[in-house]
């Protein structure tokens, strides 16, 4: 990695992005010169998510506008052709648990074998937020759940607002 050009991905579907997904953003955004939040946005995939992509990256432009260095953008390419893309060398993702272990490790060595040249590298959840993830924070607003902590304000109310009972 030459000390010039230390951008990184941070991949996901963020439907919608959580205090979780906020937390690895900032850390990795200490750690690179940029970081782009890339955002899926597949075709085969639409009408599955929850917010539109325009609306997730929204939530996560909003969150993050204090950190300078951290973009906000739509993909619907392979991640690795994405980071060739934006010349990234990294790809950043999140580790919660053991349970998340055995997914990253197979996805791993798929983006290997695409891409040798791009380093995925893990950082561990923070305790706090180890144990939230996109699909719980739904299922909680759908019952009506405390989601306060867990997103932040403007993805509460939208969540009320789209799912809560
Ligand atoms: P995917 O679409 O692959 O499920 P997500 O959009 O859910 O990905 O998440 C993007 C990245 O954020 C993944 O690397 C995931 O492990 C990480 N992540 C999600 N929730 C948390 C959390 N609470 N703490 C740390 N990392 C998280």
């Amino acid at each position: 990695m030459t000390p010039d050009n230390r951008i990184a991905i941070c991949p996901g579907s963020y439907d919608p992005v959580t205090n979780g997904h906020l937390d690895i953003i900032s850390r990795a955004s200490v750690m690179f010169d940029k970081v782009i939040v890339a955002v899926v946005n597949l075709p085969m995939r639409k009408g599955s998510t929850l917010f539109s992509a325009k609306e997730r990256m929204a939530f996560i432009r909003n969150a993050t506008q204090h950190i300078n260095n951290v973009d906000v953008e739509p993909y619907s390419v392979l991640t690795v052709d994405f980071a060739r893309a934006r010349g990234a060398k990294a790809i950043i993702r999140g580790l919660r648990a053991i349970s998340d272990f055995e997914y990253e490790l197979e996805l791993n060595q798929l983006n290997r074998a695409q891409a040798p040249e791009i380093e995925s590298v893990y950082l561990m959840a923070s305790a706090k937020y180890s144990f939230i993830r996109s699909s719980g924070v739904k299922e909680l607003a759908t019952f009506g759940g405390r989601i306060d902590e867990l997103v932040p304000e403007e993805v509460a109310n939208a969540l009320k607002e789209r799912i809560g009972r």
